[in-house]
């Protein structure tokens, strides 16, 4: 099976149009990043290529006082290098910032980044650790979803990239005291996916957390919230230590790592996510706006 059309729509409308005319054997590319290598490695096999990248704002990265719109053709490049942005969700900068090199970050999209579903996805861990959420349009019509929400395994996305599409990714913006952060341990800090990666956010009131939102990867089949660890934190100072370091361990308990030849030893990143843990948390608290 060969690619046989590579199409350009220039709208939502008529992105929607070619997915019903093929009925499934279409697939979404934007970057093209994950989903070239799987269909050069005949895991995929899709006889016609939709590129979203031409649609009208597709790549807009849009702050309102109300929440944060990344248009699902914008990179990572885009928000990473976007100082408005890293004021108010630097966890989503740095994240975007660690994803493979200045090549791959221009052409990849947060939005290939989710729907790839890797557990260990830079952008999408902070995305879920920043509550965002996802507008989807498809022949039914719209709905959204919190990025949280979209995983059904390792690999797998809920999105059906034959039928419907991303158009925006959303990202409330703190309305109280607020703080977040992203950490990521790798061999390289360049073209290396990580060990462990990390993010914090936290919400505070009358000197207290009233939120707490980790996730980590890759330790699960997703990007994974440590609940037990999230509610050591709520109710806690934000620069408790104790709290802290206990909530850095119960979330190395609550993960559950491979052990990998690439990656180490499970012991190995449970010890590993005990320090980064630690680490996204106190940086969180150092950003919390005054
Ligand atoms: C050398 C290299 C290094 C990398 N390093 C990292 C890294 O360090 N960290 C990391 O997290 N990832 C890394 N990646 C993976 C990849 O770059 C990211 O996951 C990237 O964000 C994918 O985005 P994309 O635009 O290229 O997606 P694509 O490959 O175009 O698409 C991925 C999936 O998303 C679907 N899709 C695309 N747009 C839409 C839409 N609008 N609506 C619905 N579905 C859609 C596609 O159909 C496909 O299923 C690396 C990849 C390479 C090749």
């Amino acid at each position: 099976m060969s690619i046989e059309q590579y199409l350009f729509p220039e709208s939502i409308d008529e992105c929607l149009t070619l997915l019903s005319r093929f009925e499934g054997r279409a697939l979404l590319i934007a970057g093209g990043t994950d989903l070239m290598p799987k269909l050069a490695q005949k895991k995929i096999a899709p006889t016609v290529l939709i590129d979203v990248t031409r649609i009208e704002n597709f790549c807009d990265v849009v702050i309102t006082p109300s929440d944060l719109m990344v248009a699902a053709g914008a990179t990572h490049a885009q928000v990473a290098e976007n100082e408005t942005l890293a004021q108010t969700w630097p966890a989503l900068t740095k994240a975007c910032g660690s994803i493979g090199s200045p090549q791959i970050r221009n052409i990849a999209t947060l939005t290939g980044n989710i729907v790839t579903a890797m557990p260990g996805a830079d952008a999408a861990v902070a995305l879920v650790v920043l509550n965002a959420t996802v507008e989807i349009a498809s022949p039914d019509g719209k709905r959204s979803a919190a990025v949280e929400d979209l995983y059904a395994g390792v690999g797998q996305s809920k999105i059906d990239c034959g039928r419907e599409i991303i158009t925006a990714i959303k990202v409330p913006r703190p309305q109280q005291k607020h703080g977040n952060a992203y950490g990521r341990i790798s061999p390289r800090n360049s073209f290396c996916f990580p060990i462990v990666n990390a993010a914090a956010a936290l919400t505070c009131e009358n000197g207290k957390v009233i939120s707490a939102r980790l996730a980590l990867g890759p330790v699960a089949d997703r990007p994974f919230r440590p609940i037990q660890a999230e509610a050591v934190l709520k109710g806690a100072a934000p620069d408790d230590l104790k709290a802290i370091d206990e909530a850095a361990i119960l979330a190395s308990r609550e993960a559950n790592p491979r052990s990998s030849c690439l990656r180490g030893c499970a012991d190995y990143r449970r010890e590993l996510l005990k320090v980064l843990v630690k680490q996204v948390v106190m940086d969180a608290n150092a950003r919390l706006t005054r």
